[in-house]
């Protein structure tokens, strides 16, 4: 390999979203926290989410790198500016987005050629990464971004297909051969799938499942104890190889570091830390639902009354779109004023891991991506599971039906983006169940139990640290035999 010194060098290479961007950044500064070099590859306008951290980093001693590539805008024909999936766009656009990613396969091969690193972490979605590498003889770790869970439903779901053996779309069928009885139905999972379409997605999802077969191996933003049973099941039962390094968000441990995950908050952190300085342990619940959904006015009108109707105190984290000027379309007349101390609208980012980890944060209220999930269980707090699609119907199941400290608010269908529409009543009936409801104290002892456990995975000694040492230690190993 081109490096001059026994130091390992890793090159990241995240999907253009929010979802994966952050915990990749989280990722790359685990493995600099042991030592290892570490460069992470975007285009210009996502460079800013990570240079912030390597301010951040270098300062805290951290070796991480940065490397932009250009966006191939006007070969995917793709707007100038579009350069994130979190961006305002089309069902066409998005679709044209996902394409565009197999444009970066040439850059990318010049940059292994001048870097020459020891291993390449790509992501899932970057297929075309595994040829790339295997031409320098650099393993390709896949990125997934999900958990152990999901990736065995979805496995079992492909290999089974269940869901041909139901009369209607509500009827709920079992996945087979999983460690437990997980249930879903049609209306649940992609139409795609059920329907067995084949289109251009359908055959990149189906490109990027088998180019990670292939790969090196995955690695897993989870801890064991978490989901032992289908740790066990991926890699004994499937026999795939990966190793779990998670929770990666709690890599950021003082208030800045988790301030500036992703983009500019949209609240001072002082002012947000102030508001909660003000409340009473676990007397908050949080919503938000990720970076990519956003729920069309009448859904966000009847968050706002499920959550007054609940009677329980909230931050509530709304997405806008750039020309949604009216605000009175989705708040009732008068709403932040009746709200002024008990409820907090925040118009755009918040600063998530800041909010959940402060002890006046007791519920969250999320749409089940990976990353909230995981930092939901981090912070301890039981949740509203609410998802809206991808994998966040099977992190549902995980909350709810295995660990048990989430309870659905009655999401049914999965629509891209937008989510089915729920009522303000099940809002309430679900917020109420979590904050204060018969089972919330047994809800709330599971989910802190799960947190402390998050925690020690990640100290020296825990299962996340210690498959970290086995990773670079294989790494290193793979390089001394060539
Ligand atoms: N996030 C945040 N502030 C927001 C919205 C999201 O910090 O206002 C972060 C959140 O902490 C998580 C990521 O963005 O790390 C969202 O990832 P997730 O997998 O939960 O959902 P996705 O955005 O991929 O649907």
């Amino acid at each position: 390999m081109g490096n001059e010194t026994d130091q390992l060098h890793v090159l990241f290479f995240p999907f253009m979203a929010l979802g994966h961007m952050i915990p990749t950044i989280d990722m790359a500064k685990l493995f600099s926290a042991r030592g290892v070099r570490a460069t992470i590859i975007t285009t210009p306008l996502n460079a800013p989410v990570v240079s912030k951290t390597m301010e951040r980093g270098h300062y805290l001693g951290a070796q991480i790198g940065l490397r932009v590539i250009q966006f191939p805008s006007v070969q995917a024909g793709l707007p100038q500016g579009l350069e994130n999936l979190d961006q305002d766009a089309s069902p066409e656009i998005r679709l044209k987005f996902f394409l565009a990613m197999s444009l970066f396969q040439q850059p990318l091969e010049q940059l292994l050629q001048e870097y020459r690193p020891h291993g390449l972490v790509a992501d899932a979605f970057f297929p075309w990464a595994l040829d790339v590498a295997s031409k320098f003889g650099i393993p390709r770790l896949a990125f997934q971004g999900t958990g152990f869970f999901a990736m065995c439903a979805l496995q079992s779901l492909t290999a089974h297909k269940p869901y041909k053996g139901v009369g209607s779309d509500t009827e709920p069928f079992l996945l087979p051969d999983l460690p437990d009885e997980i249930k879903l139905t049609r209306l649940q999972i992609s139409n795609d799938l059920t329907l067995g379409l084949e289109n251009d997605f359908t055959r990149f999802f189906k490109e990027a499942r088998e180019s990670e077969e292939r790969s090196y191996g995955t690695i897993v933003n989870t801890f064991y104890e978490l989901e032992p049973a289908y740790a066990e099941h991926w890699r004994k039962v499937l026999g795939r190889k990966a190793w779990h390094i998670g929770p990666v968000s709690l890599c950021n441990r003082d208030a800045q570091d988790k301030t500036q995950r992703g983009k500019a908050a949209s609240i001072d952190e002082d002012e947000c830390l102030k508001w909660l300085n003000s409340k009473y342990p676990d007397s908050v619940i949080y919503v938000c639902f990720g970076s990519v959904s956003k729920f069309p006015a009448a859904q966000l009108l009847e968050i706002a009354m499920g959550l007054e109707a609940s009677g329980q105190q909230f931050i509530w984290v709304v997405r806008k779109n750039k020309d949604e000027g009216d605000e009175e379309e989705w708040l009732p007349q008068g709403y932040e004023k009746r709200m002024e101390g008990k409820g907090l609208i925040i118009r755009g980012w918040a600063p998530q891991t800041l909010i959940l980890d402060h002890e006046a944060v007791g519920g969250f209220v999320t749409h089940c991506g990976w990353n909230s999930t995981l930092e939901g269980v981090s912070a301890g707090v039981p949740m509203v599971t609410w998802p809206v699609f991808a994998d966040q119907f099977y992190n549902e199941k995980l909350l709810t039906d295995v660990l048990k400290i989430g309870i659905g608010v009655g999401a049914q269908r999965w629509v891209p983006f937008v989510g089915d529409f729920v009522k303000q009543d099940a809002i309430e009936k679900a917020v109420k169940a979590v904050m204060a409801g018969e089972k919330a104290e047994e809800l709330r002892s599971r989910a802190k139990s799960l947190g402390g456990m998050a925690r020690r995975a990640i100290e020296k000694g825990g299962s996340s640290y210690t498959d970290m040492d086995a990773l670079i230690e294989e790494l290193k190993l793979y390089h001394a035999q060539i």
